[in-house]
């Protein structure tokens, strides 16, 4: 079964000039997609349109095989969790332990479990010497972390990332990443993530690229990476790996290349 699907999706914010355009696809449940596209080119509206935050001008999308809809879409929200890129209007506890409780709290989880979940998800995103702190006065990353943290001890059926690892250094988006990918692997939780970060986009099952609100193309990484130069037009990186070894083959410090497109899938799937 489909965890979402997305039919013939338009989008207008004025009414007028569509920003989503008869977008359609399909996400299997069980799998991680992640999403790419340059500035503006509709990933976090369609983010927003997919928990209802947005109302679809035409088009339908399904959760979980149930049409959204104005009716539907508070049940719906118990099964889908989304982390937006900025965290700052997500936190409602007063401190970081209150606000993972709160969305504990919000999926009836025990009162007697909750201490042992908030500190397992603390330390998953590195955060365990923070819970007694002001989620407000963190950094931007820390902040990030402790939404993503929230989300880890839900454990939604669907989760939505929303450039959610975006302040984070590169050490702490490999470790995010990890934790994101176990998610995925060992509990079997459907993973939608946007995202710039093309080690990311290289360890997900399905790409889905967007441009200036349509689909541009769709496949597995590799597929994707493949596409080098509509890649370079759409202003999308690909994995540094790749782009070392191209630069080396141009500068002809080496005629053949460094890796593969293969190798450095694998590499980053590890
Ligand atoms: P992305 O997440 O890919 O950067 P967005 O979904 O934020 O893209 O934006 C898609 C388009 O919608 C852009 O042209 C942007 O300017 C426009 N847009 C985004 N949010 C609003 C808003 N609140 N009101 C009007 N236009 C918006």
């Amino acid at each position: 079964m489909d965890a979402i699907q997305v039919m013939n999706l338009t989008f207008s914010y004025d009414g007028q000039n569509d920003v989503i355009k008869d977008v359609s696809f399909s996400i299997p449940k069980g799998s991680y997609t992640t999403i790419i596209g340059h500035n503006g080119s509709g990933k976090s509206t369609i983010a927003k349109l997919l928990i209802g935050l947005l109302p679809a001008k035409s088009g339908e999308i399904r959760i979980l095989g149930k049409t959204l809809n104005e009716e539907s879409v508070y049940e719906l929200r118990n099964h889908v969790g989304i982390v937006f890129q900025n965290p700052d209007n997500q936190f409602i506890g007063s401190t970081v332990a209150d606000d993972i409780a709160f969305g504990l709290e919000n999926h009836c989880v025990p009162q007697e479990e909750m201490q042992a979940i908030i500190e397992s998800s603390a330390k998953k995103v590195g955060m365990m010497e923070y819970l007694d702190s002001e989620p407000t006065k963190l950094s931007g990353g820390q902040k990030q972390r402790v939404a993503i943290a929230g989300i880890l001890a839900i454990e939604p059926e669907i989760i939505l990332f929303d450039e959610s690892t975006s302040m984070l250094d590169p050490q702490g988006k490999a470790s995010i990443n990890a934790q994101i990918k176990q998610l995925h692997t060992q509990k079997d939780r459907t993973i939608l993530s946007i995202t710039h970060d093309m080690e990311e986009v290289a360890q997900s099952d399905f790409v889905i690229v967007l441009k200036d609100g349509e689909v541009a193309m769709t496949g597995s990484p590799m597929e994707i990476f493949a596409h080098a130069k509509e890649m370079e037009e759409m202003k999308l990186d690909i994995p540094f790996a790749l782009k070392f070894s191209k630069e080396l083959i141009k500068e002809k410090i080496t005629d053949q290349p460094v890796c593969t497109l293969e190798e450095v899938v694998k590499q980053l799937c590890q």
